[in-house]
């Protein structure tokens, strides 16, 4: 340990990023080990969309196959959960500390992929809401990921522009997809790329559909999504 790390550890203890509980050993993620467990694992996935439960294909996928190929989802996503509070503190408290968390989180669990991509990408943030936030998160988990594994792909930040929408929290589900369509642009020839695009959280599915499907029009060969979470679909919550 270098000096300047020895004087970090004395003045600033490692402590959890979520509950501020003293670590005894600094894991990358900075999470205390009932924190770390109560993440949980997606259990039978949809082998399209990541669903948890709706394991070998969900209702939506085999009647609407998605553009992308498939979904690959680190945690489960549970209101009120510690990821979904670490996002909150994140994105909407701008809490840098708990995001280089979640950062390291997502690069140190993203799974052993199957295949390599070409390019990673992340689903561009709505330019009203980066305008407020000053980050993108998916942009940060992107970079995180490709420096931690350089083997995944390349970073191609900019590979997918956003158009402005209205903004897609405040619409149910059928709102959201008329909403995507057509709020992303590929503006490059993406011609034979394999494409891993990147997101914080998969909700419906609708973003990333609609990501993936531009990408294909900019004719990515092929595109699989990796998200740090997963929801239920809202229609099994009721
Ligand atoms: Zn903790
Ligand atoms: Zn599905």
């Amino acid at each position: 340990m270098r000096i300047l790390d020895v004087l970090l550890a004395v003045l600033y203890p490692p402590s959890c990023a979520h509950c501020r509980r003293p670590l005894r050993r600094a894991g990358a993620a900075r999470l205390c080990p009932p924190c770390r467990r109560s993440l949980g694992a997606i259990v039978a996935p949809c082998a399209r969309c990541a669903e948890p439960g709706a394991a070998p294909v969900c209702e939506t996928c085999a009647s609407r196959p998605p553009a992308f190929r498939r979904a690959f989802a680190l945690f489960p996503y549970r209101d009120g959960g510690v990821l979904a509070e670490a996002l909150t503190r994140w994105k909407y408290h701008r809490r840098a500390d708990v995001g280089a968390a979640l950062v390291r989180l997502f690069a140190e669990e993203a799974p052993l992929l199957p295949s390599c991509y070409d390019l990673v990408v992340p689903v561009p943030l709505h330019p009203s809401k980066l305008g407020r936030r000053g980050f993108n998160q998916a942009g940060l988990l992107a970079r995180g990921l490709c420096r931690a594994r350089p083997e995944t792909g390349r970073l191609a930040p900019t590979a997918l522009r956003r158009r402005r929408t209205g903004v897609q929290a405040r619409l149910a589900r059928p709102g959201r997809r008329a909403n995507v369509r057509g709020a992303f642009r590929a503006p490059g020839d993406l011609t034979g790329a394999r494409v891993l695009l990147i997101d914080d959280v998969l909700t419906t599915g609708a973003t990333v559909d609609a990501c993936a499907r531009e990408l294909r029009r900019a004719r990515a060969a092929a595109v699989d999504v990796l998200v740090l979470a997963r929801t239920p679909r809202p229609e099994s919550r009721r």
